[in-house]
């Protein structure tokens, strides 16, 4: 028999990481003046060490997706879910260790959602996360594999782009091979065998040596992004006034200082400009984004439809877009709007805004499927009407905050057009 051992190390290009969403941390803070929030806290799945941990499920099931067009590897990784029949895998994956130092992150999603309307203000919702260059070694062992399926594996290994972990349509966790190894005992020699007793843990495994990653895949749209009126993306949380001055002040998203428009705005508002469409164009768009089928679930993903139905994953991935030359100014108003998340009778509310700066917007296609044209065509659409302001992003869109302008406005389909990709009645 002969066993063979391969190390793959992974490199985070962006923050992410797999959450244990059973582990749900609910807290209840009050702010100065009074108002009660909630937040929640979905942490990081951890081993019993407490490490952040990436489990083996999740790293057999990217790679049944990878290698499922791979005739050396097929079922190599076990049957897709579902199949007939259970067979045992042939490639285990024997575990993973993260290699970080610096600590997990909290980051909140912003409460101001494509269903903005309804009251969720008061809800924060936090993820932590792992920051982009966090690294993780992941050890399959592989027994009687022949060379052909060994350098199959190699090779498809190399290639390997995964998204782990929740949040992957948001660019989250999007991942890329840094380093490989690997390493066959021959167990009827008595030299291979003695090699093989003496694995006792992760450090005795292949050592990986470096590759050039693969430069991501292009993206299937990416477009310029100018501000033209105040944008005010919240975070749902408060900081008292500057100077002692009456009132509090609505913080903006930023990351690392830097202002941005979160990945979950964009898809959200173009998710809900896209149904507005399909619904004029006569084609179906369901109420709740859960029906599974509609053209709008399939595009952005989808809740569960009831309690036996599974969830469906996006097949575009929006990530958060940073604000360029951003020039930063507060905006006082009497707050008896929405805006605050609730009536607040004569309180003179201030809210930082981004009054000028530019931004790109990067839609990546997700899976091993062609991207669908009609789906291209309905974003591009969505897009144009951004760009003509019949839509706006972050807080306040009525009163005209949140309007954007494309910085080369290119051809668009036109609506009969896309009509025409959508006939009445299909998904
Ligand atoms: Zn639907």
């Amino acid at each position: 028999m002969r066993s063979t051992l391969f190390t793959v190390r992974l490199r985070l290009a962006t923050a992410g990481g797999v959450s244990a969403p059973e582990d749900l941390r609910t807290e209840t803070l009050t702010s100065p003046d009074g108002e009660v929030r909630v937040r929640n806290t979905r942490p990081l799945r951890r081993d019993p060490t407490g490490a952040p941990h990436l489990p083996g499920t999740t790293i057999a099931g990217s790679l049944r997706a990878h290698c499922t067009t791979i005739p050396a590897l097929r079922d190599a990784f076990g049957p897709a879910p579902g199949a007939e029949t259970r067979t045992a895998s042939p490639i285990q994956v024997l575990g993973s260790i993260t290699r970080t130092t610096t600590p997990p992150q909290h980051r909140g999603r912003t409460a101001i959602d494509r269903h903005r309307a309804a009251a969720r203000t008061h809800t924060l919702h936090w993820n932590e996360t792992l920051v982009a260059g966090t690294e993780f070694d992941i050890f399959l062992r592989w027994d009687d594999a022949t060379e052909e399926q060994l350098t199959a594996l190699d090779a498809a290994l190399g290639h390997w782009n995964p998204r782990l972990g929740a949040g992957a349509s948001l660019g989250a966790g999007r991942a890329q091979v840094i380093a490989l190894g690997h390493r066959s005992y021959d167990l009827r020699s008595e030299a291979g065998l003695t090699d093989w007793l003496a694995i006792t843990g992760p450090a005795d495994y292949p050592a990986p040596h470096p590759l050039t990653p693969e430069p991501p895949p292009a993206p299937l749209l990416q477009r310029t992004l100018r501000i033209v009126e105040a944008l005010h993306i919240g975070t749902g949380t408060t900081r008292p006034a500057d100077g002692g001055g009456d009132g509090e002040i609505a913080d903006i998203v930023t990351r690392n200082g830097t202002p941005i428009v979160p990945g979950s705005t964009l898809k959200g508002v173009l998710r809900s400009r896209v149904e507005y469409i399909c619904r004029v164009l006569g084609a179906p768009a369901c109420e709740h984004a859960d029906c599974g089928h509609c053209r709008p679930c399939l595009l952005f993903g989808h809740g569960a439809p009831d309690e036996n139905g599974t969830p469906g994953r996006a097949r575009i991935a929006i990530g958060d877009a940073e604000i360029r030359h951003a020039r930063r100014e507060q905006r006082r108003h009497v707050a008896i709007d929405r805006f605050t998340g609730g009536a607040r009778n004569q309180l003179l509310y201030t809210h930082d805004v981004i009054t000028t700066g530019e931004f790109d917007l990067v839609i990546d296609h997700l899976g091993e499927h062609e991207p669908d044209p009609t789906d291209l065509a309905l974003l591009t659409a969505a897009l144009d009407d951004l760009h003509d302001g019949l839509i706006g992003l972050g807080a306040r869109t009525t009163a005209g905050y949140g309007t954007v302008e494309l910085t080369h406005p290119g051809p668009s389909p036109a609506r009969t057009d896309l009509s025409a990709l959508l006939p009445p009645g299909t998904p």
